[in-house]
């Protein structure tokens, strides 16, 4: 970040970072259409219609044990009642009634031929001269699990706005769903500004480093099934970076930039945004991450992210990656988080709230990353998580602090 005598570091008054979030995610809505997918390849997308039930799961009561079923009414509730064994039931099976008077041998997942009400377990019988001994003590209904008992008919199963993890997929095979309605991935347009910046693989000059941010925005947005339009790296010039915007907003849903958002006179990108559509947001109250600022470029919504690494990674998990998701079509939730204990006390005051990178053991115990640069990006990599210090607070050792895990931050 660059920044002049007057960058207003640490000014009062910077928009809070629950409310920046707010005012962008009520402008974003979703962006893409759906199309139709069957289940088998449709893992991580998002589904764009509720699906209901057209069965019951299971779709008959059926057996929770191997063993025999029985009728109540046929038992000496006082002591031993010895059966005649009427029918075999395997799972996959349909079954007779039951005879009065008789037991079925039944296995787990078969279903409870009609007249029979419990199901003894196998260890609890004794077979003598071709007869099962059922003991007494049986109840109604039990070892039967019941139709319906995981998914109603007609309930919703899963909403429009929903992940399709591993668990969703096979709740839908359940009710035998062999397609669903899901939303097309969001086209992102990514471009680094600075003329600093080389790809990996190239020599470095005097003065350039990598292009990191390309790889770190890039992960991100495949692992969460978007598809990336990458734009490399665009010289800090007025024209270059006024050029790759329009460019960008021609081939994308939604554009990310990194770099050259701050105020110095080698950062473009805001007044690029302010001559070709419209800002509006920049400088938020956090540390890292300060100078995001966010807009549309011909209608098309525009996150700029600072250029230092860890700032990026900040600013795209807690303000870009919530709308990202909007517009891919989920519905909205808080970044999730938790209360742990900070490992550290602190004296010192920041007017921004703080996200510290740490690691956060079994032991709920919060320990901060001992550099936190917003230049470096390896810190990210010996953490597991995120901790907010709320402005103007210090810290004691002990107190319980906000943790984001990483891995629920960037895959939601
Ligand atoms: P800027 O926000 O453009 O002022 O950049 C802030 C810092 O981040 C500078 O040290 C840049 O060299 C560095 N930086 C900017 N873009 C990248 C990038 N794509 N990869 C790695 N470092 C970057
Ligand atoms: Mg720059």
């Amino acid at each position: 970040m660059s920044g002049g005598a007057h960058s207003g570091c640490d000014q009062p008054g910077l928009m809070p970072l629950a409310q920046a979030r707010e005012q962008l995610l009520a402008r974003i809505g979703c962006r893409v259409q759906s199309e139709a997918c069957p289940l088998g390849r449709a893992v991580d997308r998002v589904l764009a219609r509720a699906v209901y039930a057209e069965v019951d799961v299971p779709p008959a009561d059926n057996s929770a044990m191997d063993g025999y079923a029985v009728c109540l009414a046929d038992l000496d509730p006082a002591g031993e009642t010895a059966l005649l064994v009427g029918q075999r039931i395997p799972a996959g099976v349909a079954p007779a009634p039951l005879v009065g008077g008789s037991a079925a041998r039944i296995f787990t997942g078969a279903e409870i031929p009609e007249g029979a009400d419990a199901v003894v377990m196998q260890e609890q019988v004794r077979l003598e001269g071709g007869r099962v001994y059922i003991p007494a003590g049986v109840r109604a209904r039990q070892n039967i699990r019941p139709r319906g008992q995981d998914i109603a008919r007609g309930s919703r199963v899963l909403d429009a706005g929903e992940r399709l993890t591993p668990v969703a997929l096979g709740v839908l095979a359940s009710v035998g769903v062999a397609e669903v309605e899901v939303y097309r991935p969001l086209r992102v347009a990514i471009l680094a500004t600075g003329d600093e910046l080389v790809e990996p693989g190239m020599p470095l000059a005097p003065g350039q480093i990598y292009n990191s941010n390309r790889y770190l925005i890039q992960g991100l947005l495949q692992s969460l099934g978007m598809q990336v339009v990458e734009l490399g790296s665009v010289a800090d010039s007025a024209e270059a970076t006024e050029a790759a915007l329009v460019r960008a907003a021609e081939c994308a849903d939604l554009i990310l930039t990194t770099g050259g958002v701050s105020v110095g006179e080698e950062d473009h990108v805001k007044a690029a945004i302010e001559r070709l559509g419209r800002l509006d947001l920049w400088k938020v109250n956090i540390k890292p991450g300060k100078p995001f600022a966010a807009g549309t470029v011909a209608g098309v919504p525009l996150y700029a992210l600072p250029g230092n690494p860890g700032s990026a990674l900040v600013t795209f998990a807690l303000l870009a990656l919530p709308c990202l998701l909007q517009a891919q079509g989920l519905a909205a939730s808080a970044p999730f988080s938790l209360p742990v204990r900070a490992g550290f006390s602190r004296a010192r005051v920041q007017s921004r709230d703080e996200y510290l990178r740490v690691d956060c053991g079994v032991d709920g115990v919060a320990r901060p990353w001992s550099n936190q640069s917003s230049g470096m990006l390896s810190s990210v990599l010996h953490s597991n998580g995120l901790l907010r210090i709320p402005a103007g607070q210090t810290v004691e050792e002990g107190q319980a602090l906000e943790f984001f895990p990483l891995a629920m931050l960037l895959r939601r």
